[in-house]
């Protein structure tokens, strides 16, 4: 029995995410997967964040759309908590401009040439994310068209990832690329920042640990960037080295501190209480997103009947067995999902009553059969409201996003968050 994953749905916060699911079903109904942004655990986790990170800045990453939560729901939670914002497509990046006038804003991908320029020209003042000489010369040129100075957040290839960072043999190469920067006219390098891919899984009392490697090969290059700067006579850049398992698992021993600039970590997934089960995850946060779907219809099928794809399940009651029908299959829930449905799944469906009951079969894409009748008394109606969860130990029954990832065959808890808010079957609310 694991009290820690329960705590995260409360039956108190059952009750009100119950209420508030009712309460927009009425207002703006028509759609079957109901998507609960709980303000109040939200609030409860950019708490324990900041502070645990002390003297460095939060900077809130809400790419994917807020990693399907809605970047216009959580985006004006956070408003207040923040030092910076951070997303990826100019449709988030304006939405958080007009919420937020005055927050740095950084788009945490090379944007295209389109994104940028459609950015400098409306005046967003987006702090554009760079991996190399080119492409600072490029937002310099895009920038300059406008009579704009480009904010650059020049990123550095330390751990390997060859992907948004610049990449670099040795020293002499980013001693190259100070001198190129240095000689841009409307140029300034806001922030410097590394990412860590593996941080989750790091030893940081390890000195050989490849993230600790990284962020010593980050320290290192940062050093000869901010000799040229001071040189130059520049504002000194932030420096950022961390997202939610690196903040955590480094974070406390940090060696960026020292270098006399300000310092801020980015985070995600632990602002929305999805790192909770990681080894490194940031502890006691608890799920902002709550799914909940309802029950069409109650058929009765008579014993030796069958339910699902394949026959996969038959009536052996000898009085027959009731059936729900929920409106929402693998299909509703994330048009990305289609077919991983047809199977036989480890799932339960929570009552409103908070009883468990059993998927009946295989499932499909378009409906779900659910046991109407639970082992402890539940009894569906069409209508009734139902949380769906991957698994049932006593009270372990929380629909949390990793059980649900861990269902849907080890696909990141982000990507299960995003398919379920990006369906166009959901209707997203804070409560
Ligand atoms: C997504 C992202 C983050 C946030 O990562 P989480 O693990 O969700 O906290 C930080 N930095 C960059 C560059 C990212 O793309």
């Amino acid at each position: 029995m694991n009290m820690h994953s329960d705590s995260s749905f409360s039956a108190s916060r059952r009750l009100r995410f119950n209420r508030a699911t009712l309460a927009s079903q009425q207002r703006d109904g028509g759609k079957p997967v109901l998507v609960g942004i709980d303000r109040e655990a939200l609030s409860l986790n950019v708490g324990i964040i900041r502070r645990r990170l002390g003297a460095r800045g939060l900077c809130a990453v809400l790419k994917g759309d807020a990693y399907g939560h809605g970047i216009d729901l959580v985006g004006s939670c956070l408003l207040d908590q923040c030092t910076h914002m951070a997303a990826v497509d100019n449709y988030e990046l304006v939405a958080l401009r007009k919420m937020a006038p005055n927050t740095p804003l950084l788009r945490l991908r090379v944007g295209t040439e389109a994104e940028i320029s459609q950015a400098a020209r409306a005046g967003w003042r987006i702090r554009e994310m760079a991996a190399s000489r080119d492409k600072i010369e490029r937002i310099s040129r895009l920038h300059a068209h406008f009579g704009a100075r480009a904010e650059i957040h020049l990123t550095l290839d330390a751990a390997g990832l060859g992907r948004n960072g610049f990449f670099f043999r040795d020293l002499d190469d980013i001693d190259v690329l100070a001198r190129d920067i240095m000689a841009m006219p409307n140029v300034t390098v806001a922030s410097i920042a590394c990412h860590l891919p593996d941080a989750g899984n790091a030893d940081p009392s390890d000195r050989d640990d490849p993230s600790r490697v990284a962020i010593d090969k980050f320290r290192a290059a940062v050093s000869v960037l901010l000799r040229h700067m001071r040189e130059n006579g520049r504002k000194l850049p932030e420096l950022s080295a961390y997202s939610s398992a690196s903040s955590c698992a480094f974070g406390q021993s940090d060696s960026l501190l020292d270098l006399g600039c300000a310092v801020f970590d980015r985070i995600g997934s632990s602002l929305l209480g999805l790192t909770e089960g990681n080894g490194h995850g940031e502890r006691n946060t608890s799920q902002v997103m709550h799914v909940s779907t309802a029950v069409c219809d109650v058929v009765h099928r008579q014993v030796g009947e069958t339910v699902g794809y394949e026959r996969s399940y038959a009536v052996e009651a000898a009085n027959g067995e009731d059936v729900a029908l929920l409106g929402a299959g693998w299909l509703t829930l994330s048009r990305y999902q289609q077919g991983i449905g047809k199977t036989e799944l480890p799932a339960w469906c929570i009552g409103p009553d908070g009883s468990p009951h059993r998927f009946l079969g295989r499932q499909s894409m378009n409906i779900s059969t659910i046991a109407a009748k639970s082992a402890r008394g539940g009894n569906l109606k069409t209508g009734d409201m139902c949380f769906l969860t991957t698994d049932f130990h006593g009270t372990d029954c929380a629909p949390t996003i990793p059980r649900i990832a861990k269902w849907m065959g080890g696909v990141q808890h982000e990507f299960v968050t995003s398919a379920f808010g990006a369906s166009p079957s959901s209707l997203r609310f804070l409560f």
